[in-house]
């Protein structure tokens, strides 16, 4: 098991702050910086286009890094394309997927903005018949929910891998074998857990798999869309330089493989970063990264649970990513997540977390929930100064 204290030293900022906020971004270590600016000053060159060295060291760094991104995830049976983001990848499926009118997509109501709000365009757009949104707002998605759903015109399932609100982890796995055996295509939004949980592709049994690198210690504006070998694969959303075979008159074919979704420049010093990220964790072994971040969770819990005033909203029953959200009596989230940084210099979220159908219905005075989320640099003292910090603002309230 790694020691938080033995790497807080690559994270300069944790000198000065309490980081608990790494559900919304995490921070990235020395290392992950270094790799990028050793790229800018010893590579920056295009990628896959002409012959000069320095491009060829570029095009073989990015494509490393995407063999380290297929190993990191056990994806060697799929292909990844870079993209900006979780939502970038979420919107290529919904765009790019030769959708029939009668189709339709479950998906569970907790879901974040992104994995909803691209299958609801798709239904008001008549591209398919609608969106099914299923499961309750306790955290817990149930796969008999999901097949209780399932009609003759389910086409997919989009669910996510964990909450970005609760921190609660989908059984994904008996989802696909459920999506299996109806012959639905299944689409994980792994935004949450690509940082904190051993995720293996080839055992997941998912089509497709939608991750963000600023989530898992990379820089921002690189994440991933994974498409499963045999998955029906997306037109390219962009066309351009880069994603194409042959130009013929006015038409055109695409580049075999991922090169076909990476239209354009691609971010190349990202993928460096994003790889050494990748390198990094796999250091730290993601069962101990898993195991760190829901020790601190419950602990979080816990102390919250002891507090008159404070209602947490996250089980305790499960394991957990290491988001917890709660609310305080009579204090907006946002005061909470200001007295926090004031008072302790302690960073949280608050608001609705861009869940909006959720929020609805577990907050409908609005505001919604604050939320802490630790990640493996986060130390029990982090938890405690959080806990006796909220502590403090229930009692003034009282
Ligand atoms: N899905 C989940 C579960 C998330 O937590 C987030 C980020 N909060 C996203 C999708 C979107 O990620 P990004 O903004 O990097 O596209």
């Amino acid at each position: 098991m790694f020691s938080a204290e033995d790497i807080r030293e690559d994270f300069p900022v944790l000198e000065h702050i309490i980081y608990l906020d790494n559900a919304a971004t995490a921070l990235s270590p020395r290392q992950v910086v270094e790799a990028q600016s050793d790229a800018e000053y010893h590579y920056r060159a295009n990628v896959g286009r002409g012959v000069h060295r320095l491009g060829r060291m570029a095009t073989h760094k990015f494509e490393e890094s995407r063999e380290t991104l297929l190993r990191f995830f056990g994806g060697e049976a799929g292909t990844l394309a870079f993209t900006r983001n979780t939502t970038e990848s979420t919107n290529i499926i919904a765009r790019g997927l030769d959708w029939k009118p009668t189709d339709r997509i479950i998906v569970p109501l907790q879901e974040h903005h992104s994995n909803i709000l691209p299958w609801f365009r798709l239904e008001s757009e008549g591209r398919i018949a609608g969106v099914d949104v299923i499961g309750g707002t306790d955290g817990h998605i149930r796969a008999e929910d999901i097949e209780a759903a399932i009609t003759k015109d389910t086409r997919m399932v989009a669910v996510g891998h964990a909450s970005n609100v609760f921190g609660t982890i989908a059984p994904v796995k008996e989802i696909a074998g459920i999506c299996r055996e109806h012959d639905i295509l299944l689409l994980v939004d792994g935004a949450q857990t690509a940082p904190h949980l051993p995720v293996n592709l080839a055992d997941l049994g998912c089509d497709y798999f939608c991750f963000s690198g600023h989530k898992m210690m990379g820089p921002m504006g690189i994440g991933g869309l994974w498409i499963k070998d045999g998955a029906p694969t997306p037109a390219p959303a962009y066309a351009g330089g880069g994603m194409v075979g042959i130009v013929s008159g006015h038409t055109f074919s695409t580049a075999a493989g991922a090169g076909k979704f990476e239209a354009g420049t691609p971010n190349v010093i990202g993928a460096v970063g994003l790889a050494e990220a990748a390198r990094y964790l796999t250091r730290l072994g993601m069962e101990n990264v898993a195991a760190h971040s829901s020790a601190l969770a419950h602990r979080m819990i816990d102390g919250l649970l002891e507090i008159e005033g404070v209602n947490v909203t996250t089980p305790s029953d499960t394991p957990l990513v290491g988001a917890v959200s709660f609310t305080v009596d009579g204090v907006h989230p946002h005061e909470v997540a200001y007295f926090l940084d004031e008072a302790a210099a302690i960073m949280v979220r608050s608001g609705e977390h861009c869940c909006q159908p959720l929020m609805q219905k577990i907050a409908p005075a609005g505001g919604g929930t604050v939320r802490a989320s630790v990640y493996c640099y986060n130390t029990e003292d982090d938890v405690d100064l959080l806990v006796a910090t909220v502590e403090e603002i229930a009692h003034m309230v009282k």
